[in-house]
């Protein structure tokens, strides 16, 4: 009979979180197979902000160096608020190390070093589910037919801890594997298998864009945040020639305008001049390449109190990324939230690795390791989850004076003016 084929470490989703993830793994010298969808790397989205805690964890990934070269440093917060003929302005400095990266770079440099064949494109897992013949594991269904199966086995050695065993699963059509990690997002079919309730939306039209300045352009290295008419607008350089902008809109194009990123720029554009959105702004949305144009419709978020209170282990299963903490993008930390989840994870699952094969006493078995990862996680987690929470709260839901009241006292505990959240290190890798 044939041998199925048997893989340690299965990641669901080659995103930011999947992709630094693997890396992560790679650079302990574990190797895992990462499992997308697309048919090949997705870095849809245009820019993406990068706090100090997200460099961090970047350095630890071994990728920080060639990725500050491609942004500049942002150095100022510039918050403009045009209420009719009125327009409050405060420049703020930017005190940690703040870059808007082209999401494509980020995603080129974390997939870059992860060895040939360990990312299979075009490969979308449609559900995930326990054994139905009585195993200890779970079960990919992919939308192709194909399944692959968690081969665990468990044993009580005389130190009661329990093992898990790769064997050969005597079914040569299906894979196997040991660990599974949920990477894909805020729809996860890991999520799901966990017992995760569905993530929460707010309707909410974002464009976003790339504006590209052959001869340079004239704007200083600030994260403008524009409030005007229902809009809420940023435009973050990122090179001397490259700006990003997102268009946050206060009503929904309609389903034909979203078919066609230009007619949804256009609409933005005119609506933009009705609220007499200053030129400058205008221009660059006018000016946008209508490649890297991009629309989100809804904000996606888990509560603070699921993450808080929600399942993030099944045996050899868990989740990181959005799967895990979908945060929306109100304090614009749930790309660097997944990166710190990439290395916390690589570590504690080093440690399992290492110390099963160094010293039989000191033993930690997978499921012990995945456990330390999620008691890890879960306190930053939650923090994180509650100041975006509150955050947007405050931003698009209009709160009654008292809840407005409560949630500036609460964000004041947390520290959220003075940013103490990106001065977070997640150590190590
Ligand atoms: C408007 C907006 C602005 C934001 N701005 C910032 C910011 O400035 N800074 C910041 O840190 N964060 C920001 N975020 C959040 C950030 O984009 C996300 O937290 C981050 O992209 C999550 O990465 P991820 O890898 O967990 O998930 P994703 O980026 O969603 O990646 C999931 C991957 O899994 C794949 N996939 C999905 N389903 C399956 C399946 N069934 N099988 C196989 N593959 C699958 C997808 O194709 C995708 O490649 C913003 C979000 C929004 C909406």
């Amino acid at each position: 009979m044939a041998e199925a084929e048997a893989h340690g470490i299965v990641i669901v989703g080659g995103g930011i979180c999947g992709l630094a993830t693997a890396l992560a793994l790679h650079r302990k010298g574990i190797p895992s197979l990462v499992l997308e969808k697309s048919r090949s790397l997705r870095a849809d989205g245009a820019g993406i902000g990068v706090h100090a805690n997200g460099w961090r964890a970047l350095e630890q990934l071994g990728v920080a160096a060639e990725l500050r070269e491609t942004a500049q440093l942002i150095t100022v917060y510039h918050d403009v608020w045009q209420q009719g003929d009125k327009t409050s302005r405060e420049k703020v400095p930017v005190r940690m190390e703040l870059r808007c990266l082209n999401r494509k770079d980020l995603i080129e440099a974390l997939a870059k070093d992860i060895p040939a064949g360990a990312i299979r494109f075009g490969c979308r897992v449609a559900a995930v589910a326990a054994d139905p013949g009585g195993g200890h594991g779970a079960v990919l269904t992919m939308a192709d037919g194909t399944a692959m199966k968690a081969k665990v086995k468990l044993a009580c050695n005389r130190w009661s801890y329990i093992q898990y065993h790769i064997y050969i699963y005597p079914l040569p059509e299906i894979e196997l594997f040991q660990v599974l990690i949920g990477c894909e997002g805020t729809y996860s079919a890991v999520a799901r298998y966990l017992g995760l309730s569905p993530v929460r939306t707010i309707p909410r039209p974002v464009l976003r864009g790339f504006t590209w300045y052959p001869h340079g352009h004239s704007f200083d290295t600030e994260f403008l945040r524009l409030r005007v008419g229902g809009f809420f607008i940023g435009r973050l350089t990122i090179t001397d020639n490259l700006v990003h902008f997102f268009v946050t809109m206060p009503k929904q194009p309609t389903a034909d305008v979203i078919k066609d990123l230009k007619r949804v720029r256009d609409h933005a554009l005119k609506d933009l001049q009705d609220v007499e959105c200053p030129g400058e702004i205008i221009e660059i949305v006018r000016g946008s390449d209508p490649e890297s144009l991009n629309l989100v419709t809804e904000f996606w978020y888990r509560p603070p109190w699921e993450v808080v209170l929600g399942s993030f282990q099944r045996g050899a299963v868990t989740v990181a990324g959005d799967a895990m903490h979908a945060m929306g993008p109100f304090i614009g930390q749930g790309g660097s939230a997944g990166l710190e989840d990439a290395v916390v994870l690589a570590r504690s699952l080093a440690r399992a690795a290492v110390d099963d094969s160094d010293n039989a006493r000191e033993k930690k078995v997978v499921g012990e390791a995945i456990g330390e990862y999620v008691r890890e996680r879960r306190p930053r987690l939650a923090l994180l989850s509650l100041e975006s929470f509150v955050m947007g709260a405050l931003l698009v839901r209009s709160p009654s004076p008292v809840t407005k009241l409560v949630c500036v006292a609460v964000l004041i505990l947390l520290g959220s003016k003075s940013l103490r959240h990106a001065n977070y290190d997640c150590g190590r890798l």
